[in-house]
């Protein structure tokens, strides 16, 4: 099978990490900035970071509009945390003005778990995932408040609160699995790419 070329959106956050996880995986690696570097991937992975700011630069940088019109075709793309927040159709507790692509069918809260020194780690299970628990990091991670009917939840923490979604080619976690030697969302996310490029 051909190599999957895929992006990380490299405009601000934990760009790096993503890469690492995505090439450990055989994956071919492009950091996204511009539309055609944008053109010249299959998939897009959204990293952790900022989400307000990670909306104003892909506005500045005029990749914004290129991303939406690349999910609504159909790319498989995904978020992790801040990348998760980018995906969601509506975002609670965004600054003023703050915008995301959307694609997935859900309402996400911001910094939902408190502040930086509430971070914490645990671990969740993800049958969908096969295998054992998956070790899953927050800082100042969203929630998935509501599911809407075209997307599904794929993992929650035992008090029910949604952390990952997915939706066709879509997948979001509010969580860091490239922080934590976790490769089963990447693989996931690449398996979309190898199937949508058939
Ligand atoms: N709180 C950040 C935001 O709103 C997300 C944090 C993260 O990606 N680790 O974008």
């Amino acid at each position: 099978m051909a190599t999957p070329v895929v992006g990380v959106l490299a405009l601000q956050g934990d760009v790096r990490e993503h890469q690492q996880v995505l090439t450990d995986l055989g994956a071919e690696v492009v950091l996204v900035r511009t539309q055609a570097q944008l053109e010249a991937v299959s998939g897009l992975v959204i990293p952790g970071g900022e989400s307000s700011v990670i909306d104003k630069l892909s506005r500045i940088f005029d990749i914004a509009q290129p991303i939406q019109d690349r999910i609504a075709a159909g790319m498989p793309v995904f978020g992790t945390c801040a990348g998760l927040i980018m995906l969601a159709d509506t975002v609670v507790d965004a600054i003023r003005g703050q915008q995301s692509f959307g694609g997935l069918d859900v309402s996400v809260r911001r910094n939902a778990f408190g502040s930086q020194n509430q971070s914490f780690e645990t671990q969740i299970e993800v049958p969908e995932l096969g295998g054992p628990a998956v070790h899953a990091t927050f800082i100042r991670g969203p929630v998935v408040d509501a599911v809407g009917s075209r997307a599904r939840v794929m993992a929650a923490l035992p008090d029910g609160r949604v952390v990952a979604v997915a939706q066709g080619n879509l997948l979001g976690t509010s969580f860091h699995p490239e922080m934590n030697g976790e490769t089963r969302f990447h693989r996931y996310f690449l398996d979309r790419v190898a199937e949508h490029a058939d």
